[in-house]
């Protein structure tokens, strides 16, 4: 039976240099726009992916865009997940054009809402004297959510921003819209975004060319955690927030 393992990269697969603990020994695996490298493996986390990488086809399910998942230099061949679920790249690279066709669809529907979400926290960051601003976050032509970050990486300054902002514009005019949360990173999605939709869309081009398949999901984050509960087995690296939540939790 053919085996395919759906994983999550940033904080699952590799981390950033102030994540990577003192002993490690660590090779870089993702690089900057100038070329500097942002994100290593330690000694583990090569060992995983050579044993995996072995026995099954990686398939990345990432929020990277194509530029930033072109900067990583693991050897990805079948299928690519990224944009959170926006884009799903075909064996030879290309968008799957059905995907394409279907998030076009919905992200033109979202579109409005992502821009008042822009605005909500934009006006509550100028007025609370913050430096941060909301971005848009495109690829291959389609909006694809909001993302706010604090520019000195002082994450506890989303704080108020989600609890004042964002949770409050949830709750009322952005229904159809979630938040996720993890550190410096604040995000706002469409609802019809997400990696769960993508993964089941290629887990059933898998089954057309291959027959009944097995599944594994890996994932850090809060928000991987339905992507993985689409696959067979899943797989969280410890000390991760998903691993806080559920397994160190219990
Ligand atoms: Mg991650």
């Amino acid at each position: 039976m053919n085996k395919f393992l759906f994983v999550d990269l940033d904080d699952t697969l590799f981390t950033s240099l102030p994540k990577c603990g003192a002993d490690d020994v660590l090779e870089p695996v993702a690089f900057l726009k100038d070329g500097a490298p942002i994100s290593y493996t330690n000694g583990r986390q090569r060992a995983f992916i050579e044993h995996f990488a072995a026995g099954m086809t990686m398939i990345p399910a990432t929020a990277r865009n194509r530029d930033a998942l072109g900067r990583v230099r693991l050897p990805f061949t079948s299928y690519q997940i990224i944009d959170y679920g926006g884009i799903v790249l075909a064996p030879d690279g290309a968008p799957d054009p059905v995907w394409l066709a279907r998030m076009g669809d919905d992200m033109a529907t979202a579109l409005p809402g992502l821009r008042r979400a822009m605005a909500v926290i934009d006006a509550y960051a100028e007025r609370a004297g913050l430096a941060m601003r909301a971005r848009l976050i495109e690829d291959y032509g389609l909006p694809f959510y909001v993302v706010v970050k604090d520019p000195d990486k002082r994450s506890e300054r989303l704080d108020p921003v989600e609890a004042e902002a964002v949770l409050p514009w949830l709750a009322d005019e952005g229904q159809d819209f979630c938040l996720h949360r993890n550190g410096n990173n604040l995000a706002i999605m469409p609802q019809r975004l997400n990696k769960v939709r993508a993964v089941e869309y290629v887990q059933a081009r898998l089954r057309e060319q291959h027959g009944a398949i097995m599944t594994f999901g890996m994932g850090d984050s809060r928000s991987d955690a339905r992507f993985m509960a689409a696959c067979d087995y899943a797989i969280i690296p410890r000390g991760t927030q998903l691993a806080a939540l559920t397994v160190e939790a219990l």
